[in-house]
């Protein structure tokens, strides 16, 4: 069978508790889908030092099984897809770092950033559950755009992800979505069409975002963002978030120049 897009940066596996299937299962769904391109971006171990306790990524123990596990793949694989091993990380501004001094002894080809929380995991809160302190807005805003300037992601997932519902929400999203959009451009870091999102009907991807967007000439990706190999043959899903970019005149990024 045959997918509409062949690359797709955004792919999780189990050890973040909330993804089913082997790693394997995950690679053989992609090829059967046709994709060529394929980036395991699982939920990052993240090390603060308090000793905190994420329910949502693999544990600082995980990751050399993690990338292990990954470069076995992309050898046993080679003849018939090209996989990169990567994270999906937040920027923790405390912890970020750490994160990448930790990082340095793996073989890590890109990270994207899901910036879920903020100012951090343990102390802050997710940005997808509805909220109305217009801080927590703002200081996803400034996140997102420091960790951009770091130059360690080559895209941004689901950065439409606030869920804001405070009585100035048209404004306040506009503002933020406006920032983030203007730092990407200038930056040259494509903003994701995030499928798993569309999928299940959430804020993201939002129209209002990829309106914005559109005013800065932003370039989109789509990001499958699969926790479940049966994703992969979602081609209706695809097709819609392609029709969103297109809708708003969007250009869409077809594959990263990655190592
Ligand atoms: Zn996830
Ligand atoms: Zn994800």
């Amino acid at each position: 069978m045959d997918n509409i897009i062949t690359t797709n940066y955004h792919t999780h596996t189990k050890r973040c508790m909330h993804a089913v299937g082997e790693d394997r299962e995950y690679v053989e769904a992609a090829i059967g889908a046709g994709i060529q391109v394929l980036g395991f971006s699982d939920h990052t171990p993240y090390p603060t030092g308090t000793g905190f306790v994420s329910g949502m990524r693999m544990s600082l123990k995980e990751a050399e099984g993690y990338f292990k596990s990954i470069t076995d793949l992309k050898e046993e694989y080679k003849k018939d897809i090209k996989i990169y091993t990567g994270v999906e990380a937040e920027y923790f501004p405390e912890h970020f770092h750490k994160l990448m001094e930790f990082m340095a002894d793996y073989p890590l080809d890109y990270m994207i950033m899901g910036q879920h929380y903020v100012p951090d995991e343990e102390k802050g809160r997710y940005v997808g559950a509805p909220f109305r302190d217009k801080g927590m807005l703002m200081d996803y805003t400034d996140n997102v755009i420091e960790g951009m300037k770091t130059g360690r992601f080559v895209y941004v997932a689901h950065p439409d992800l606030p869920n804001y519902t405070g009585s100035d929400m048209e404004e306040a999203l506009r503002d933020s979505f406006s920032k983030i959009c203007m730092e990407a451009k200038r930056l040259n870091i494509p903003l994701e069409i995030n499928m798993l999102g569309h999928m299940r009907g959430s804020v993201y991807p939002s129209d209002r975002f990829l309106k914005i967007a559109s005013e800065y000439g932003n370039d989109v990706i789509i990001g499958m963002d699969i926790h479940n190999p049966k994703h992969f043959f979602n081609n209706k899903a695809v097709k819609e978030c392609i029709e969103m970019a297109q809708n708003y005149g969007l250009h869409i990024v077809k594959e990263l120049k990655l190592g």
